[in-house]
């Protein structure tokens, strides 16, 4: 089973997906935790890339061609190898992210970063996304107080705001895969939330 937690800054993926990695190994499955992006040598180099570069070295589709670079590694040396072994996976952050940061957020048309994804990855996706919905100011907010601001995080509050409309559009056109979770509440109510919508969802 493969399933992937998303939403803005802030929102709390890392934290739930730690938690519901540790619910579901004491029932006594195997469960990878990993992230993107990164997630595997090659990809967790690309992230450093992403992430430390100046602001003008990559452009929103040098970003995107990255990321499903990126992508691409993890699935063959990370995601695919753990599932086919019958391990459930939990990733934190995946495509989602690109369409809402890069699409939504920069305008990157979404048949652009389609294309990219199926060069990547294929027909293959996740089983189900969870999106941790909390209000954009909210999550900068909590990011900001954590020191976590990096050169994306820095971008202005607009940007911010695009990515959490386009996470809830996405969660709106794909309702059979995704399940928008309000992430406003401490952390045990949330993560009670999350593991009901993986159980209401993944059949055992
Ligand atoms: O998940 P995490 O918050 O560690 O993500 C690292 C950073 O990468 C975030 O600040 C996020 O804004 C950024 N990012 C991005 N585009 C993506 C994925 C992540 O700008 N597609």
């Amino acid at each position: 089973r493969f399933i992937t937690l998303e939403g803005g800054e802030g929102a709390g993926k890392s934290t739930q997906a730690k938690r519901l990695a540790e619910t579901l190994r004491r029932r006594g499955l195997e469960v990878i935790e990993t992230r993107e992006p990164g997630g595997a040598d090659g990809a967790e180099r690309l992230r450093d890339v992403l992430l430390d570069a100046p602001k003008e070295w990559w452009d929103p589709v040098g970003e995107a061609l990255l990321l499903a670079a990126a992508r691409r590694n993890h699935l063959q040396h990370t995601i695919r190898p753990a599932l086919d072994r019958g391990a459930w996976v939990i990733c934190d952050r995946f495509a989602d992210s690109t369409m809402a940061y890069q699409g939504h957020g920069h305008g990157v048309p979404e048949g652009t970063l389609e294309t990219l994804y199926d060069v990547a990855a294929g027909p293959f996706g996740p089983d189900l996304t969870l999106i941790l919905d909390v209000p954009a100011e909210t999550g900068l907010a909590r990011a900001a107080s954590r020191g976590t601001v990096n050169r994306f995080e820095a971008l202005d509050r607009a940007f911010h705001l695009r990515v959490h409309l386009g996470f809830h559009d996405i969660a709106a056109r794909e309702p059979e895969r995704c399940m928008l979770i309000d992430a406003l509440a401490d952390q045990d109510t949330v993560a009670s939330r999350v593991l009901a919508a993986v159980d209401a969802r993944i059949a055992e």
